[in-house]
């Protein structure tokens, strides 16, 4: 936070507090508004950056709060907050939770690192309080993406839940579905779902929607991204009508929009400008390379003396990279929807431990995912997308800190990365450099490998025998798969249904 490159975005003016620096929402709470509909033409007009417009609060919303321990919240939760040191709510959860909690509809325009996680998560909790679950028939659903966002609001619910004693289970594709299927027979209040697999657990009978209270759609623009659009629609559809639902996304696209406007009743808005909000505190680099030098110039980086998350174009490149890197003496890892489940869990586990230190990545990896003080990201091959070069980059300077996106860019490739830069409203600092250079060294910290090769600790023979499905969570893949097992409880090793427990529950396997 005290880093003196924070707030500052080269070429472009400083965009106000890091997230979790004040307590008061600094721009984003749209407060009372009246007047009701949508802003704009009628009909959802759409805003100059090309979005639709938000949606108008009618009745107005609850205040925001400066401490958590103002909320109208169990003690339990409180505790846990305390426990997790978390003192201040971020900008989203003081604008939200007073709402959430008091059970009102939510539209959350914000980046991932923004602390949504626990802005819906502690209102799902609060609710679901003391609620005992019938078989087969949750009380509350969050929808996810991807496998591995689906387990992180698991993982990052998980004390939560257990402290006021409410069953979590997440249920993604990729893992034997009849895990899944007994779990929600024992009675799950809360369910954290990707929705291909929760259709799949629907149509089977296993999933009941008839008492659902509560519903989040997280990363609601890469779900219809993904094409699971008609997935989330028929779940929705299922729900009863005079439920809660909550939805987060960074952008309010045309997919998106329609959800709002069916699905959200007089929402409470808080919204954060994506060009603002989740990259003032990074620095865009484009560096120009020599086709030549290109696997040189990476290589240095991936050596450096801390983490880095590099992303390329293809499953097969990101193979040969992370490869190349472990023969160099780079401790490095391939991260992609080619790989099994168990893989892909058990790579980022590695990473966020620090056995990884370089993290090899398609668009996979590219949101979502949270990883403690990462700061730097490389785009080895440029996206095609300016999405996907905001979401790779917001892999990084996450929960205010800051740090750094790097693009290498061959001569062939540099029109096509000054448009994208242009559509994704961002000014680099461009120089051309070589694997030796001393800017190259200074901006990513890059220096010569060893040459020593290593490799990481063998994987356990469970894990080579499960293999998932050759589906990614990118590229439209049903549901993805997830169950690496890290939800506490036990209950599922190698198994799909990370799930917490009621304490004094007999286990179950
Ligand atoms: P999320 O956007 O939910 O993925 O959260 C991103 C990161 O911010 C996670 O590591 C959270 O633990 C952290 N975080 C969430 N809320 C707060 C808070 N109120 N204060 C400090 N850190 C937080």
């Amino acid at each position: 936070m005290n880093n003196p490159r924070a707030n500052t975005r080269r070429g472009r003016p400083s965009s106000g507090p890091a997230p979790y620096g004040r307590q008061r929402p600094r721009r984003s709470f749209d407060g009372p508004q009246r007047g009701g509909g949508y802003q704009g033409r009628s009909g959802g007009g759409r805003s100059s950056s090309g979005e639709f417009a938000l949606p108008v609060t009618v009745n107005p919303g609850l205040d925001p709060v400066d401490n958590f321990q103002d909320l109208d919240m169990p003690a339990p939760l409180k505790a846990t907050l305390a426990r997790q040191g978390l003192t201040t709510p971020s900008a989203i959860q003081a604008a939200t939770l007073p709402n959430s909690l008091a059970k009102r509809d939510v539209l959350g325009r914000s980046q991932t690192g923004s602390g949504k996680t626990l802005a819906f998560g502690l209102a799902l909790l609060a609710r679901l309080d003391g609620r005992s679950a019938e078989e087969h028939r949750p009380l509350a659903v969050v929808l996810a993406p991807t496998r591995e966002l689906a387990q992180q609001v698991t993982d990052a619910l998980t004390p939560y839940a257990r402290s006021v004693r409410v069953r979590m289970s997440t249920v993604v594709g990729g893992m034997p579905i009849h895990r899944q299927a007994r779990a929600l027979r024992q009675g799950v209040e809360l369910l954290v779902a990707t929705p291909g697999r929760l259709r799949d657990l629907m149509e089977r009978g296993d999933c009941v929607l008839d008492q659902i209270e509560a519903v989040v759609l997280d990363e609601a623009d890469q779900m219809t991204d993904m094409g699971f659009m008609p997935q989330v629609t028929a779940i929705l559809e299922q729900v009863p009508a005079d439920g809660q639902r909550m939805l987060f996304s960074a952008t309010l696209d045309r997919n998106v929009d329609q959800l709002v406007r069916r699905f959200l009743k007089d929402p409470v808005v808080h919204s954060v400008d994506p060009s603002e909000g989740a990259v003032s505190t990074m620095e865009h680099h484009v560096l120009h390379v020599a086709h030549s030098d290109k696997m040189a110039t990476a290589t240095h980086i991936a050596a450096r003396d801390g983490q880095v998350i590099m992303f390329l174009d293809t499953k097969h490149a990101v193979d040969r990279m992370a490869q190349h890197l472990l023969d160099s003496g780079v401790r490095a890892a391939p991260l992609h929807g080619g790989r099994s489940q168990p893989q892909r869990t058990r790579t980022l586990k590695q990473f966020k431990e620090g056995t990884v230190t370089a993290l090899i990545a398609t668009n996979v990896a590219a949101r979502g995912i949270h990883v403690d003080g990462l700061d730097l990201v490389v785009n080895i091959d440029p996206p095609t997308d300016h999405k996907d070069y905001l979401h790779r980059g917001g892999r990084t300077a996450r929960a205010g800190e800051s740090g750094n996106v790097v693009t290498l860019v061959t001569p062939n490739q540099r029109r096509e990365m000054t448009r994208l830069m242009h559509r994704a409203r961002i000014e680099a600092q461009i120089a051309q450099v070589q694997p030796e250079d001393a800017e190259l060294a200074r901006v990513t910290g890059a220096r010569t490998p060893s040459g020593v090769p290593v490799a990481l600790p063998s994987e356990p023979r469970r894990e080579n025998r499960q293999r998932g499905p050759r589906s990614g969570g990118y590229g439209g893949s049903r549901g993805g798969g997830y169950g690496g097992g890290s939800g506490f409880g036990g209950g599922s090793r190698g198994g799909s249904a990370s799930r917490t427990r009621r304490p004094r529950r007999a286990p179950q396997a």
